[in-house]
């Protein structure tokens, strides 16, 4: 592993990482993020457990593409939901950051198992599409086997019934900036679908 790459992108995903929590989109220790090194062949992710807010790099979880653990200085578990991130980037040779979040709004849709409308133009970041992936457990292979069913280049949004939403994205700052837009997009659609000629 080169060492310089390896803190660039642990540096570059800790500081998503806080950027998210403190934005509202990752409360409570929910949701995860990470990215991934393909010429080095391993992908970085959060711990579980952890509030981003509170992470340090030392938190920060190194696994290879099958979820062995390769460098973990903390001891710290990684996030439960690793499976679904190795099947986003198995499945997208484009995708080097994947956000993984709750987000109040988005996941408004997804326990209606409904995509979000683009109704706003902030749908232009994430190609005005989402996709619903079917139930499964947080954090099991169903869950990992039905984004890989699911999955294709037409979104980098997937929503995920009654759980959440995935993103992936290039560079990890840009993914959070995307999840954002999502969330934004998911609440301009649900208030307006609240209102009509009659109560206005
Ligand atoms: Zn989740």
């Amino acid at each position: 592993m080169n060492s310089i790459i390896l803190l660039s992108l642990k540096e570059q995903l800790l500081k998503a990482s806080k950027d998210i929590e403190l934005s509202g989109h990752c409360r409570h220790k929910t949701g995860n993020l990470s990215v991934i090194n393909r010429k080095e062949q391993y992908i970085i992710i959060t711990p579980s457990g952890i509030s981003k807010a509170k992470l340090v790099l030392a938190d920060l979880v190194v696994c290879d593409f099958e979820g062995n653990i390769l460098d973990n200085p903390n001891n710290n578990k990684p996030s439960s939901e690793l499976p679904m991130h190795i099947a986003c980037y198995k499945n997208r040779a484009d995708v080097h950051s994947v956000v993984h979040t709750h987000s109040t709004y988005a996941t408004a849709f997804a326990v209606k198992g409904l995509e979000i409308p683009p109704v706003v133009t902030e749908s232009v970041f994430y190609k005005d599409k989402t996709t619903v992936i079917g139930y499964g457990k947080p954090g099991s292979r169903e869950l990992a086997e039905k984004v890989t069913a699911g999955i294709s280049e037409d979104t980098d949004v997937l929503i995920l019934e009654k759980h959440g939403v995935i993103i992936m994205g290039e560079a990890i700052a840009e993914t959070v900036l995307k999840a954002k837009y999502v969330e934004e997009v998911a609440k301009v659609a649900l208030l307006s679908s609240m209102l009509n000629e009659n109560n206005l």
